[in-house]
């Protein structure tokens, strides 16, 4: 197990004073903070070896593709891909769901299904939700049950010989909900082969082992801003066999191998996905953030947000008229609790513990459908990572008491 202490020295922006307070960061759903050692990677790329990649016959260039293709390698270890080629960079979560569903969606034909659970952020749900529009194909939703559950009984009625994807979320960033991915993939291909599933791993990787291989699932995104590393990388895992059915997602520079005037061929994987200047700062900073999690250890990473999230749920019960949205079982859930203050809204919440520097996130969290679907208005969460402690989270009991008298 890592100590909370020492992990906290690495990043400096939790010794900054923000209007003279300390900062009470409890918003890391939305994006995590970042450690020395990724901040120095970045810098070190920009202060010592700025260069193009894949291109130049210099010294330079050469360890900037170098460090380029070693994060590739990292990344591919860290959630157990089979080979480095089956990683695409991306920009984030949003951009690698958006780049399977262009490929995707073009095969879609009448009569066709996709099935979305109704947990998904608008990331893996309104890309699905427009082709199938555009298409007039027929979008279904896997609703939750009153224990806040996807139901895997229910796939049975869901999944048809039609399904063409099933796009799901491997943690809900509203409930925090963990879903059980193989089980579901395994049910879904015993129904339906020929029916791929996307996951959106976004709250998933940064926060507990995946293994992409044991998930078995056709595709799955994920954010490196998320887990560490800056924002502007993100990572597109996908079985060989899909990427290279996929059509290119963008055309121009490096995703070629030749251009005459008449036709053009492509680049191999996953190149073919990566056309123009990647984000080769971004890029080398993440494998700098894998490389950190990697060292304190996926399995401590969960047990430290799972113990922050039994405490949290235990005292934040204790305040009356707090309801927690979502289950009560911390393990079942990651490291995001969100909740509503009877009678007040939640941006006078934010507002009011923002005075001390408390931060949390309000509102919908991109997921607005499922809100809708439990018949609640814009809600408060609270989200954990490495850095946080048990005294952060007594910082925003005290501001929910201050919050609670204010509106008393
Ligand atoms: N999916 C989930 C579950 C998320 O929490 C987020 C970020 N809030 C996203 C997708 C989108 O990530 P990004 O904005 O990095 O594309």
């Amino acid at each position: 197990m890592f100590d909370t202490r020492a992990v906290r020295k690495d990043f400096p922006i939790v010794r900054t004073l923000i209007d003279g307070k300390p900062l009470v960061y409890l918003d890391s759903a939305a994006t995590s903070l970042k450690p020395r050692p990724v901040l120095d990677a970045i810098n070190g790329y920009y202060t010592t070896y700025t260069a193009n990649i894949n291109r130049g016959i210099y010294k330079i260039s050469e360890k900037a593709t170098a460090e380029y293709e070693t994060a590739r390698e990292k990344v591919a270890a860290f959630i157990h891909a089979r080979s480095k080629e089956e990683i695409v960079f991306t920009r984030n979560t949003t951009e690698s769901i958006n780049l399977v569903a262009a490929g995707f969606g073009k095969a879609f034909q009448k009569d066709d299904e996709v099935v979305v659970s109704i947990m998904e952020h608008h990331s893996n749900f309104v890309p699905w939700q427009q082709r199938a529009l555009r298409k007039g194909i027929h979008f279904r939703i896997w609703n939750i049950n009153q224990n806040y559950q996807l139901n895997t009984e229910y796939l049975d009625k869901l999944i048809t010989r039609k399904t063409k994807l099933l796009a799901i979320t491997a943690a809900s960033n509203v409930l925090g909900i963990i879903t059980p991915i193989r089980e579901i993939v395994h049910i879904v291909k015993r129904i339906n082969p020929n029916c791929a599933v996307i996951v959106d791993a976004a709250q998933a990787v940064p926060h507990f082992s995946v293994n992409v291989q044991d998930w078995n699932a056709d595709a799955v995104a994920f954010s490196g801003h998320k887990m560490l590393g800056p924002t502007g990388v993100g990572v597109l895992w996908a079985k060989m066999d899909l990427l290279e059915k996929l059509p290119p997602y963008q055309y121009g520079g490096d995703m070629i191998k030749e251009v005459h005037v008449d036709h053009t061929v492509f680049n191999d994987v996953p190149q073919k996905f990566e056309a123009g200047t990647p984000h080769i700062a971004g890029v080398i900073g993440l494998g700098a953030a894998v490389d950190y999690l990697s060292n304190l250890g996926m399995a401590a990473v969960r047990k430290h947000e799972k113990e922050i999230t039994t405490y949290t749920l235990n005292v934040l019960s204790d305040i009356h008229g707090l309801a927690i949205v979502g289950p009560k079982d911390s393990d079942k859930r990651g490291g995001v609790v969100t909740f509503t203050m009877k009678g007040i809204h939640p941006h006078d919440v934010a507002q009011i513990l923002d005075e001390d520097n408390v931060c949390i996130r309000v509102g919908f969290h991109c997921a607005q459908p499922l809100h809708e679907y439990l018949k609640i208005g814009p809600t408060a969460r609270a989200s954990f990572y490495i850095y946080t402690t048990k005294e952060d989270i007594d910082a925003l009991t005290k501001g929910l008491k201050k919050v609670k008298k204010i509106f008393a």
